[in-house]
């Protein structure tokens, strides 16, 4: 983790704000051109959550597949089993009422089941979160059990943990943390049945698709997640949110470059410097704060600021308070202790990349989770800081940025790329033979045609990036020619330029690969980041060459995926005689994305995967007169 001064958070961000957000300031929601739109795949999970409707959960991102048949030997019946159908189990050692606290998992594709034996003179309380779902349990009196600690990592595919901790005055608190926001009925079942034995069990099942909640055969009470509105302690605006603009206007359609359209013009939104995060892209943030408090302070509610492109969350976090930062499909949750909060549920919609926050108190602190508006990853979509305690009593902050485009931008170390193998096994990255393979690699732009100019100059990221790209070939034993290799144009005309790009690769090459880099108009550049890769139907394997180096650079940068397009206007995909393809790394008009495209860490992610997808193909056979 690393620490930085307080000074490099905007003032806006470290002063317990009343409204940091400016209505004033544009705030264009992720959507992009393929058609996928965030907002309305989060929106029906908080009004679920909200307003306790029936909303199924059936369209959730998280859990796409439907839960199937439980694979727990006592609940071989399955759904029946809930209505009581349970079977006997076969032996009696199977049958023994363990210790409460002990539940038996079981996991089906997108659903666990947790089955708790349920002890005479239990009592409990069913609390579902936005964090997964709470069991507060106390014993009558006369009947007091002994409970002991467990906390156990992933015990089901829709459980991340599982922990019960004791109260001291008897009782204690069962927490089921899950992947995804749990509402009043959904993703979630609760039934009890009797065992042949004579025992009773509680049968709890969790899945994002699942609807249901509690039956009539649940002896404890549900408690509502329903919470009031948080006041505007959270310093963001009120009220609905403004309209979606419309996306896809008829010039987003091509990238920039080849179309006659004017360089950007306006003013790109304002860069705020992105958290740089934990160098390690493996990262798992948690520590805890130094010094030790009096008790379990009250937790104050996040400050919530708003910058172009990005949304910052600052937590105040007194001495001593542990915390643990856990990536969830649409979300981050927050896991707390040491410190106290009463279950709060923020307002809807608080800014284009965060849904809602809650805190969710438990008996070792609070649970915070963050719903955002876009997929998050564990090493894309947010960056976190601690910042340590300062004078005046300024507490320790811990500052998570939370944004679509925030991508890896960790050093890669050094990674080789596999060597391509000939069709008789021979490694080519060692071999002087004459069937290495050639590809042509065309840095966009060049001379007097700088292409899309904002954050970086596209004509020098490009060449900086084929020449990584060149180097990660070379070591896997392809040949490359390029375009250019200096800040040159190979002809006065546009049209002769492209054409001469294109006809490079004739008869001399397998593959064809162009460079770019994006941009939006100005108005419009919120909406546009991540990375997208071009075909022309000029052969036959140009989409599974464009296929091959988006997955390839998605998967080593986890960049925001736009995927494919397939386009006839592209003059050097549609001039060149072999499988062509053309990647757009990133914009520069975001402020956000464009950092990436200033991070030499960044560029040599990008560039390690469009290698290794034009390796693959060319191992794949999709390259041109070579096998
Ligand atoms: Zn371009």
């Amino acid at each position: 983790m690393d620490r930085l001064p307080a000074s490099y958070l905007p003032a806006s961000c470290l002063r317990p704000a009343r409204s940091s957000v400016s209505s004033a300031q544009s705030c264009e929601p992720p959507v992009c051109k393929s058609g996928f739109r965030a907002r309305p795949l989060a929106w029906p999970l908080l009004l679920a959550l909200l307003l306790g409707s029936g909303y199924s959960l059936a369209a959730a991102p998280a859990q796409p597949a439907a839960p199937s048949q439980p694979t727990d030997p006592f609940l071989q019946s399955g759904p029946a089993a809930a209505q009581g159908g349970l079977r006997a189990a076969p032996s009696a050692q199977t049958l023994t009422v363990a210790a409460f606290g002990t539940p038996r998992f079981s996991s089906a594709t997108a659903s666990t089941r947790a089955v708790f034996d349920l002890p005479a003179g239990l009592r409990y309380v069913l609390t579902p979160t936005y964090s997964g779902l709470r069991l507060d349990v106390s014993f009558a009196p006369g009947q007091m059990q002994t409970l002991a600690a467990q906390h156990l990592i992933a015990p089901g595919n829709a459980v991340s943990d599982y922990t019960l901790t004791p109260d001291p005055s008897g009782g204690g608190q069962l927490l089921l943390q899950t992947p995804f926001p749990l509402g009043g009925t959904q993703g979630w079942t609760a039934s009890e049945t009797s065992i042949a034995s004579g025992g009773r069990v509680l049968i709890v099942t969790l899945g994002a698709a699942l609807s249901g909640g509690a039956d009539s055969s649940v002896s404890g009470s549900v408690q509502s997640v329903a919470a009031p509105s948080v006041s505007g302690t959270a310093g963001v605006g009120s009220g609905p949110a403004a309209p979606l603009p419309v996306a896809g206007a008829q010039g987003d359609q091509l990238p920039p470059g080849d179309t006659t359209a004017p360089p950007n013009s306006g003013t790109l939104p304002a860069v705020t410097p992105a958290l740089n995060g934990s160098a390690d892209s493996s990262r798992l943030t948690s520590g805890t704060v130094s010094g030790s408090g009096a008790g379990a302070p009250i937790l104050a509610a996040p400050r919530v600021g708003k910058n172009p492109g990005l949304t910052r969350v600052v937590l105040d976090l007194p001495p001593g308070t542990g915390f643990r930062v856990t990536p969830l499909p649409l979300g981050l949750r927050i896991d707390l202790t040491g410190v106290n909060a009463s279950q709060l549920v923020s307002q809807a919609d608080l800014t284009p990349e965060l849904r809602a926050w809650s805190f969710a108190p438990n008996l070792t602190g609070v649970s915070l989770t963050l719903l955002t508006a876009f997929p998050i990853t564990l090493r894309s979509g947010w960056r976190d800081v601690l910042l340590p305690a300062g004078g005046n009593g300024q507490l320790a902050r811990l500052a998570l940025d939370i944004s679509p485009a925030l991508a890896d931008t960790t050093p890669m170390g050094a990674l080789a790329l596999a060597p391509l193998r000939s069709s008789r096994g021979s490694m080519l990255a060692f071999s002087g033979a004459p069937n290495r393979p050639k590809v042509v690699l065309d840095p966009g732009h060049g001379g007097s045609d700088p292409g899309a100019i904002g954050q970086v100059v596209e004509k020098e990221v490009t060449l900086a990036v084929a020449r990584r790209v060149r180097a990660d070939l070379n070591t896997a034993g392809i040949d490359v020619i390029m375009t250019r290799d200096a800040d040159t144009q190979l002809a006065a005309s546009k049209n002769t330029d492209l054409k001469m790009r294109a006809e490079l690769g004739t008869g001399a090459a397998q593959l064809f690969v162009s460079i770019h880099v994006n941009s939006m108009e100005a108005n419009a550049a919120l909406r546009g980041y991540g990375i997208e890769t071009w075909w022309n139907p000029n052969h036959p394997n140009s989409q599974a060459l464009a296929a091959s180096i988006q997955q390839g650079a998605v998967a080593t940068t986890a960049a925001y995926s736009r995927g494919l397009h397939n386009t006839q206007s592209l003059a050097v995909l549609r001039q060149s005689r072999i499988p062509a393809a053309l990647v757009e790394i990133g914009y520069t008009s975001h402020p956000v994305d464009g950092l990436n495209l200033k991070d030499s860490n960044y560029l040599d992610r990008v560039a390690y995967g469009v290698a290794s997808g034009i390796r693959d193909a060319l191992q794949g056979g999709l390259g041109a007169n070579w096998r």
